[in-house]
């Protein structure tokens, strides 16, 4: 028998269900990659992720010629091309089954009906699931729907795991002598991502160290962007080179049990993991969040501004709001930004801009090493109101105070915003006065808004949807 496995959102070895479930019925195993440059394009998603992908996929590659598998990398530039593409090289390379794991965007759930129909006559496709601790869909209410608030759909999951545990499928043994491997050169803009080490590997040393040095500290630390406290395995995870089992494993090891309740160690850290599974779940129940459409319907009808300037200074960093522009500039440079930060970010731009959620979205996509749709677009309609288990319309963060919050003293700030290195902690977010008075000719922006100001206005847009009622 020969199997073949399409590797796609899932770049590893590891507790990888398509690569166990082909390599265990006794056959040959290949694999493919099937790279799609234009669709790439088309879902805005950045360079320097792009050139992350292309190096897990060379040291993935590597692991498999280990295993004595060959990776070949196909090209179809969109996902439409993928069925075509897919059967001209089946003539060459006849299958008898083509393994997967499944993928939750609504164009990539289109690209695999479009391959079902076109190879189903020829050879059987099996599908798993690859990227969720539980499978999507199968958490749901009493009443057989998937929860859209997250505390509930939190407990079922925890309930789920008590009663079944997870299931970590080991690295499979080698079915032959090692191979040699080509370099993989993509086609389309990549930028370097030198300063995420690639691979497995990398990713397990990562999350092993995570584990042993923060993991109990999380709940205490999370929020500081200037402390290295969060895990950082998000690049890993959006391109699969890492699983949430892997995760869970890790947690385990690290604590000897898995923490079921709030206040246990490492809760907090394992319900982020949570929330990384509502966000996926959400998307294959509703797949008008793949498709730039609100959670909540009635939110479309919100009246957004249109001031192309404020965006451009967002982006920038250039708000005069030094958490906001600090964040924004780590971003332009690194690809990553702290979890604290996208909130802040991201509610800055919908409720102190009053410009549209699905705009700051497309902007982190183009530029996130970790992007991935799920969490993103649950990310920005969380903060912009518009979405399941939303922050209340009427909380909008207050961005200095949010930095007095969370970064009291500004060594985030100060490392991102040179303007500012010699301000004293006590003016670092309001530094106007001491700037204008210590350093004239700064050059740091003044406040592009008013933040009360601000704040009354993005609330007067959600209350005139309820007179619309
Ligand atoms: P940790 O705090 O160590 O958490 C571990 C893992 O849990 C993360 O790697 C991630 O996979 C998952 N996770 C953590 N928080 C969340 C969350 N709120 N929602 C969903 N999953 C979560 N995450 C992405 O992976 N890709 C994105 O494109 C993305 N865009 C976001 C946009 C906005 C506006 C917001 C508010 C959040 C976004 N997030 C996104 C979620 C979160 O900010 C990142 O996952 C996190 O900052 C990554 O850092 P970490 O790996 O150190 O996370």
């Amino acid at each position: 028998m020969r199997h073949l496995v399409w590797f796609r959102a899932d770049l590893r070895i590891a507790d990888n269900p398509a690569l166990h479930e082909a390599m265990t019925d006794a056959a040959t195993v290949s694999a493919i990659y099937i790279d799609s440059p234009g669709q790439w394009q088309q879902h805005g998603r950045s360079a320097m992720q792009r050139d992350f992908l292309s190096r897990n996929l060379q040291a993935l590659a590597e692991q498999l010629a280990t295993l004595g598998i060959p990776l070949t990398i196909l090209t179809a530039d969109s996902f439409t091309e993928v069925p075509t593409v897919l059967s001209t090289w089946l003539q060459q390379h006849p299958q008898d089954a083509l393994y997967a794991n499944r993928e939750l965007g609504i164009d990539e759930r289109r690209r695999d009906k479009a391959v079902q129909q076109a190879l189903s006559d020829q050879m059987a496709i099996r599908v798993f699931n690859g990227d969720c601790v539980f499978q999507h869909g199968s958490l749901t209410t009493r009443s057989g729907d998937m929860y859209k608030v997250f505390t509930p759909f939190a407990k079922t999951w925890l309930a789920q795991l008590r009663a079944y545990s997870y299931r970590l499928l080991p690295s499979p043994a080698a079915q032959g002598k090692p191979l040699k491997v080509e370099k993989i050169e993509l086609d389309g803009e990549q930028v370097s991502s030198a300063h995420w080490p690639a691979g497995e590997a990398a990713a397990a040393k990562r999350l092993s160290e995570f584990c042993q040095c923060h993991l109990r500290h999380y709940g205490e630390q999370r929020d500081y962007p200037a402390v290295n406290g969060t895990s950082s395995l998000s690049p890993y995870l959006a391109l699969g080179v890492l699983s949430p089992n892997q995760c869970l494993a890790a947690i385990e090891n690290e604590l000897e049990g898995l923490p079921m309740s709030r206040g246990e160690p490492g809760f907090v850290w394992l319900n982020e993991l949570i929330w990384r599974e509502f966000y996926r779940h959400l998307m294959v129940e509703f797949p008008r969040l793949s498709m730039s459409r609100a959670f909540k319907p009635d939110t479309e009808a919100l009246q957004w501004s249109q001031d192309s300037e404020a965006f451009a200074a967002w982006c920038a960093g250039q708000t005069g709001y030094p958490i906001v522009d600090a964040a924004m500039r780590c971003l332009n440079e690194t690809g990553w930004m702290h979890n604290r930060l996208r909130m802040i970010v991201a509610s800055f731009l919908t409720k102190d801009l009053h410009l549209d959620w699905r705009k700051g979205e497309a902007y982190f996509m183009s530029r996130l090493i970790d992007g991935e749709l799920a969490a993103n677009n649950g990310g920005w309609q969380w903060a912009a109101g518009t979405g399941a288990d939303a922050a209340p319309y009427f909380r909008v963060f207050n961005p200095t105070t949010q930095g007095e919050r969370f970064d009291s003293q500004g060594d985030f700030i100060r490392r991102w915003l040179p303007e500012l290195a010699e301000v004293p902690a006590r003016h670092i977010h309001s530094p106007h006065d001491w700037l204008d008075n210590q350093q004239p000719g700064h050059g740091y922006p003044k406040p592009i808004v008013d933040h009360k100001r601000a704040r009354l206005h993005a609330i007067a847009m959600f209350d005139a949807l309820k007179d619309q009622e």
